[in-house]
């Protein structure tokens, strides 16, 4: 899933965007939030009717960008075992974040699966700070899972997925998980540290995740929260059958020129070197997009070295179409 954060991937239409075979996308609740306003996004329909979008659409809690930004007191509030309060740096209004807010929020963007309010914290806190974070993410998967039944989004066919917290402690994501298990969800995420699932020798970096996978129950998807690199996206399908990702690489790295292509030695060609400059060859070999049956990898080269932005988009159709290859590769796009 790439992240279409307010609305849009950046720089594409939602027609680009579905030709690229893309089906499932994220929606940012936070920026949502501040700005239309979810009360607006439902007078206008809902996030989707609004793009004309329809495909799979996904909604984060909010939490992680609003954990982040007090934690790192870029943003005035403070988190409770309730929840967030902030102030929002637009225009100053108080919000609050509570798992039951956020499940409101999300039924107000009309969005397909939700994501309950976790406590997400730094990838190296103590133990001592990841027991608690166990705890409240607990505590509000259980008070969002209540909301979202009492507020009937089952009976509308939503779907709600949790968090698994427990930091870099094995232990405490099997804990975590085991708890969540018992609530009952959709979906079961990943989330919290970030990072490479693959090391540099092809290894897995990220124990905890195997362990979760493990626990999985059957039929539940498991959603790997801001994982993203192909190798990344193939291990963790392959070896432990997580079978959601969403990421921001392959349409922010587009924008820089970092292409996506199987016949290059490392997968990657940088457009914007010199040696493409009078490349007449298509970006990838092979491709199907709008950007390699149409144009040459000189042309893209141009456009992006002088800042054009449809450079951007074609260079994004292309990143997308990879990924969205990928994925089918991998059986699925279901
Ligand atoms: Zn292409």
């Amino acid at each position: 899933m790439p992240d279409a954060t307010r609305g849009a991937v950046r720089a594409l239409t939602t027609a680009q965007l579905k030709a690229t075979g893309t089906d499932h996308i994220v929606v940012n609740t936070l920026h949502l939030l501040l700005s239309p306003g979810p009360e607006r996004v439902a007078e206008l329909g809902g996030i989707k009717k609004l793009m004309n979008y329809e495909g799979t659409a996904l909604s984060d809690s909010g939490g992680y960008q609003v954990f982040s930004l007090l934690h790192s007191k870029k943003w005035q509030g403070k988190i409770t075992k309730f929840g967030a309060v902030f102030k929002s740096p637009k225009d100053g209004r108080k919000h609050e974040l509570t798992p039951e807010k956020s499940i409101e929020v999300q039924m107000m963007l009309d969005t397909d699966v939700m994501v309950v309010l976790d406590d997400c914290r730094d990838s190296n806190v103590s133990k001592k700070e990841a027991e608690i974070a166990v705890e409240w993410t607990l505590d509000w998967a259980d008070k969002a899972k209540r909301h979202f039944l009492k507020l009937g989004l089952d009976k509308k066919g939503k779907l709600l997925s949790c968090v698994v917290q427990g930091a870099r402690f094995p232990e405490l994501r099997e804990f975590c998980m085991k708890e969540l298990i018992k609530i009952g969800f959709d979906g079961y995420n990943y989330g919290g540290v970030g990072g490479y699932v693959v090391d540099n020798k092809g290894e897995l970096a990220l124990p905890e995740m195997k362990v979760i996978a493990e626990m999985v129950p059957k039929g539940k998807f498991l959603y790997a929260m801001g994982v993203g690199r192909p190798q990344d996206i193939e291990f963790a399908n392959r070896e432990m059958g997580w079978n959601v990702f969403d990421t921001v690489i392959p349409t922010r790295n587009a924008r820089h020129g970092t292409l996506y292509c199987a016949t290059e030695p490392d997968g990657i060609l940088r457009i914007t070197r010199s040696r493409f400059a009078k490349d007449l060859l298509p970006i990838e070999k092979g491709c199907d997009c709008e950007a390699c049956v149409n144009y040459s990898r000189a042309y893209i080269h141009h456009l992006l070295r002088n800042g054009e932005m449809t450079g951007m988009t074609l260079a994004t159709i292309h990143n997308l179409r990879f990924y969205q290859r990928l994925m089918t590769s991998l059986g699925g796009n279901s």
